[in-house]
């Protein structure tokens, strides 16, 4: 039976059972917090961990037994804390490595590299996923179960194509799957499977993340016939794209024999420090862990979404897309 790692070790692929395919634990900006604790909010370890408790166990108590959480570096990945937290919520986290850029990459990768000033022949971003995926996280024990790389409205600048190569090289060395934040309007989904083909990375092991920020159809074919999982990943984000919109497209989709080619997520987190609290919560009431559960699934119900396709959507796609991950 394949496995998939996850905080507290590997899974049978077969046990991951509902899975939200992109949510995070926290989002953070570490260098910020140590130097302005107050912005935008203040910062309580024993709070944020405690809050972090009560929603991930209100959305384990409707029946979600996963979640992929793809905070990599840029994002405030700390796996410690999701430990702690694991330890107190019955529920499987599989967590990734990579970088998050729309533009440039950490510095710490601009001088060394194959040709820079200190030429390496091998990208040391490559050895780092490799390092997370086989070795585990820093001295966590924890290892990686996917990747992750963006591209954003301003497209493939040359760090965000050299993060997203090594991503690719790294999962052709140990076949973990990928994901993608992807800008749906930009379409720009389509330019990462170019690039990632060009890698030889076989599609079927890429999600393009955020594709559900899209109502375009024929965009959203292109992407799944060409072998990707849609990222039907951000419900609750209203500002993006309205949630019947949202909705009414999966159900288009799934109509056209689409349902095993997306997943479902809202892209929560228990706390970001992108924005205040305060902000978040007025401008996005519905951006929770349990929105898919309480009024994603009954949307789609009434919308012809049969029961079958949406447990292809949560637990046989996941479950396919982390089979044979490890190499
Ligand atoms: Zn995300």
């Amino acid at each position: 039976m394949p496995t998939v790692e996850t905080v507290r070790g590997p899974v049978d692929v077969d046990g991951l059972g509902k899975v939200l395919m992109h949510e995070h634990v926290f989002t953070l900006g570490t260098e910020i917090r140590e130097n302005y604790p107050h912005y935008p909010d203040t910062w309580d370890e024993e709070f944020r961990v405690e809050d972090a408790v009560r929603q991930l166990t209100d959305m384990v108590s409707r029946g979600i037994t996963s979640i992929v959480d793809p905070t990599v570096i840029g994002l405030g990945r700390y796996i410690p804390r999701i430990q702690r937290i694991n330890e107190r919520v019955d529920l499987n986290i599989v967590v990734a490595t990579g970088i998050y850029t729309y533009s440039d990459a950490p510095i710490q990768f601009h001088f060394t590299g194959p040709g820079r000033i200190f030429d390496v022949p091998v990208d040391p971003m490559t050895e780092l996923f490799v390092a997370d995926i086989r070795a585990g996280i820093a001295d966590t024990g924890v290892k990686a179960g996917l990747l992750k790389c963006a591209i954003d409205e301003h497209g493939l600048t040359p760090d965000v194509e050299r993060v997203m190569r090594a991503v690719a090289q790294a999962h052709m060395e140990t076949g973990t799957p990928i994901t993608v934040h992807t800008h749906a309007h930009e379409g720009t989904g389509l330019i990462a499977q170019r690039v990632l083909r060009e890698e030889g990375v076989d599609l079927s092991k890429v999600v393009i993340g955020h594709s559900g920020d899209s109502t375009d159809i024929d965009y959203l074919r292109a992407i799944a016939d060409a072998g990707s999982i849609l990222g039907m990943d951000r419900f609750g984000i209203d500002a993006f794209c309205p949630f019947e919109d949202r909705v009414a497209t999966v159900a288009t989709l799934a109509a056209l024999g689409y349902a095993e080619k997306m997943v479902l997520a809202h892209d929560a987190s228990c706390y970001s420090d992108f924005y205040s609290e305060a902000n978040k919560k007025a401008a996005l009431p519905r951006w929770a862990f349990t929105h898919v559960s309480d009024d994603v699934l009954p949307a789609l119900r009434e919308r012809g979404v049969t029961e079958e396709q949406i447990t292809t959507m949560l637990v046989d796609n996941p479950r396919t897309y982390f089979s044979g991950a490890q190499k």
